[in-house]
């Protein structure tokens, strides 16, 4: 079983520049590479999950979108940050065309992460879903996994609909993420799982 960080693109790992997507304006958020790398020394793989709305608003492409993403990708490739798999929502209710829906792709949404359970046999109680805006963290409280809002990008300003009851932790950056992250692993169910082995073999 994988255990998974999820991670919003825009404004968690690239500086969001409003329906960002020129390679010109790439630009790493500060700590990205030491948080992910810590990350992955303790075993967590990587999936991206990002709403893209700007192609259903017809602001950009497909194609524009998988270029930049790209692009995203292979610097984090040349830090030595592997992602598994990039999911997308084009979907948005103001969208124009065939883009012009309520997806349940969209985050706050959890079909991205329902799909990419379908593509890999993900771990929900070690997994964990790190966003800036609260539609992720609500995504990944829906899913059943914990969640984490960095400060970064929109740092939960602008969506506060969507702030769930119950979330886990709010990050400064990636790293600070990063540092909660494997301070509280394993988590509580792995732990008590684990005492139990103990008591059995007592
Ligand atoms: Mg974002």
């Amino acid at each position: 079983m994988k255990k998974i960080i999820f991670l919003d693109r825009d404004g968690v790992i690239n500086v969001d520049r409003q329906y960002v997507f020129r390679i010109e304006d790439f630009e790493l958020e500060k700590n990205v590479i030491p948080g992910l790398k810590s990350l992955a020394k303790k075993g967590f793989e990587f999936i991206i999950v990002t709403n893209q709305s700007g192609i259903g608003k017809g602001y950009y492409t497909e194609d524009d979108f998988r270029t930049f993403n790209e692009h995203v990708i292979s610097v984090l490739k040349d830090n030595g940050i592997e992602i598994l798999k990039t999911y997308h929502s084009p979907f948005h209710p103001e969208g124009i065309g065939e883009y012009r829906k309520a997806s349940p792709c969209r985050k706050p949404g959890t079909g991205m992460l329902e799909q990419a359970e379908q593509d890999f046999r993900i771990d929900r109680k070690t997994s964990w879903i790190i966003g800036d805006k609260w539609a992720d963290v609500k995504c990944g409280v829906d899913f059943g996994i914990r969640s984490i809002l960095v400060k970064t990008g929109k740092g939960g300003k602008r969506d506060k609909k969507y702030k769930p009851e119950k979330y886990t932790y709010v990050a400064e950056d990636l790293l600070d993420a990063s540092q909660f992250i494997t301070e509280n692993e394993p988590s509580r169910e792995l732990r008590e799982k684990s005492k139990q082995w103990r008591n059995k073999l007592k």
